[in-house]
C-alpha cells in the first residue's frame, strides 16, 4: 500500500479527518488546506519493495465499528470542575483534561504534553514541555488540527514520556502507531459526535469523514473526557484502561477536581446515537450486496465494483474496509501494477 491507495481510498474518497499521522510519518507528504499531498519521493516510487506507513497508520482506511456494549469496558466513570482558577476561566467545561496535563508536567511523569492551540475554527497541534505555555492549550477547538504532526515531534524527542489528547478517530491511529514503533503513550480522549471544516467560503461544514463512525467515548483512549452525562461547567471522565484507571484515581486523591455524579446513561445513549446514525447513513444491505458481489466475482477494484453495484465509490469503498476490519475481505496487490488494489473476499 502506498501514497496513492491511501489517495484513492482515503483522501478522494472524502473520509481524511486531518489527523495528520500520514504528514508525521513521511517527510514526503505535506498538508495544505487540511489536504494531505505527495510532495517529495515516495520510496516506494525509487524502487524500495516495503513502507506503506502512510496507508498503514490512516484511522480512516482502518475504521472499526464500535457497539454499545463497549461502554461495558468503562472501569471509572465521575464528573468533575477543576479547582484551578485559571484553568477554570478558560475553559469550556470542567477543565479536566488541562489539570491533568499541569499534574502529568509538575510531577515529572511526562516530558511533553500533545494537544492544541490557536483559534477555535482554525487549530493545530502543539508540543508543550514548559508548563508556562500550557494555557495555550486550553479550550475546545471544532475543527480538524493536524494534532498528531505534532505526537511525532513529541515521540522523537521524548520517547513514549508523552501524553497527547485526541479525538476518537485520531487516538485508533496512535494505537496503530503505538504497534508499529513500539510506543506507549498516555492517550487522552474527546467524546465525539462530529467535527467541523470551514471552507474555502469561510463557512463551517460538517466533515463528510465523520458520516459513518461509530466511536463517541474514544475507545483507545487511556482516559476519555466529554461533556455529555455532566451538569454545565463540569467534564464527565471515563477510565478505559488499568494505566488511565491508576491515573485518575491518583488525580482524585490529589483533590484537584470538585467531584458530581455523572450520567453514564447519557454517555451510553451518545454512544448509541453514533451508532444509529452510522446505520441510518449506509443502508446494510449495501454492504451485503459489496460482499456478495466480491464473493461471486473475485478481486475486483473499487471503482469496477462501485460500477457493478451502481453505487458511489465512496460508500463501496468505506463497506469494503469495514468489511476488511471484520475480516471478511482482504487487499491484493496486482503483481503487475503495484499500484492497484483489488478486494477479494474470504470465504
Ligand atoms: C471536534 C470535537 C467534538 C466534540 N464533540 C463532543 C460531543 O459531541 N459530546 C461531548 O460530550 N463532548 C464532545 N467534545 C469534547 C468536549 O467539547 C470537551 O473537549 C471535553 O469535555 C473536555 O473538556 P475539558 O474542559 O476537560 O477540556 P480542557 O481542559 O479545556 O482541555 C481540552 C483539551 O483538548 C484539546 N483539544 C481541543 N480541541 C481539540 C481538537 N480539535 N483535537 C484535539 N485536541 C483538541 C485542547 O488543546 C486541550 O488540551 C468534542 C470535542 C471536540 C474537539
Ligand atoms: S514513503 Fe512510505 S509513508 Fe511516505 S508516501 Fe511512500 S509509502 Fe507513504
Ligand atoms: S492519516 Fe489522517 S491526515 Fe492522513 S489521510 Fe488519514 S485521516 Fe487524513
Ligand atoms: S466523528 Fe469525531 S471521531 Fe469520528 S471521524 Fe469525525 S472527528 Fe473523528
Amino acid at each position: 500500500m502506498s501514497f496513492d491507495e491511501l489517495n484513492a481510498h482515503v483522501i478522494d474518497a472524502g473520509l481524511c479527518e486531518g489527523c495528520g499521522l500520514c504528514v508525521g510519518a513521511c517527510k514526503a507528504i505535506t498538508i495544505e488546506e487540511g489536504v494531505p499531498q505527495l510532495t517529495g519521493r515516495c520510496v516506494l516510487k525509487s524502487g524500495a519493495n516495503e513502507c506503506g506507513l502512510c496507508f498503514e497508520l490512516c484511522p480512516q482506511a482502518h475504521p472499526e465499528t464500535i457497539q454499545e456494549d463497549v461502554i461495558d469496558s468503562v472501569i471509572t466513570a465521575v464528573s468533575v470542575r477543576t479547582k484551578d482558577k485559571t484553568i477554570a476561566e478558560k475553559t469550556s467545561n470542567g477543565g479536566f483534561v488541562t489539570t491533568l496535563f499541569k499534574y502529568l508536567l509538575e510531577k515529572s511523569k511526562v516530558n511533553a504534553i500533545v494537544a492544541t492551540t490557536g483559534e477555535k475554527y482554525a487549530p493545530q497541534g502543539t508540543v508543550i514541555d514548559d508548563l508556562k505555555e500550557l494555557d495555550e492549550t486550553i479550550g475546545t477547538r471544532y475543527s480538524e488540527s493536524g494534532v498528531m504532526i505534532s505526537l511525532f515531534d513529541a515521540i522523537r524527542k521524548h520517547r513514549s514520556r508523552v501524553a497527547v489528547v485526541g479525538l476518537p478517530c485520531e487516538l485508533r491511529g496512535v494505537s496503530r502507531l503505538e504497534q508499529r514503533i513500539s510506543t506507549n503513550v498516555i492517550k487522552i480522549g474527546l467524546f465525539c459526535t462530529n467535527n467541523q471544516r470551514v471552507d474555502k467560503n469561510g463557512k463551517k461544514v460538517k466533515m463528510s469523514s465523520c458520516e459513518h463512525c461509530t466511536d463517541f467515548i474514544a475507545t483507545h483512549a487511556d482516559i476519555s473526557a466529554g461533556f455529555a452525562g455532566s451538569q454545565k461547567g463540569f467534564t464527565s471522565v471515563i477510565a478505559l484502561t488499568n494505566k488511565g484507571n491508576e491515573l485518575l484515581n491518583e488525580l482524585l486523591n490529589a483533590e484537584l477536581f470538585e467531584t458530581a455524579e455523572v450520567s453514564f446513561d447519557k454517555i451510553k445513549a451518545a454512544q448509541a446515537r453514533k451508532l444509529k446514525r452510522e446505520a441510518a447513513e449506509i443502508t446494510p444491505s449495501l454492504r451485503e450486496r459489496v460482499f456478495e458481489e466480491l464473493k461471486q466475482s473475485g478481486p475486483l477494484e473499487i471503482k469496477t465494483l462501485a460500477a457493478r453495484l451502481n453505487a458511489p465509490s465512496d460508500k463501496v469503498l468505506y463497506h469494503v474496509l469495514v468489511l476488511q476490519d471484520l475480516g471478511n475481505v482482504i487487499p491484493v496487490e496486482d503483481k503487475q501494477d503495484p499500484y492497484s488494489i483489488s478486494w477479494q473476499a474470504i470465504m
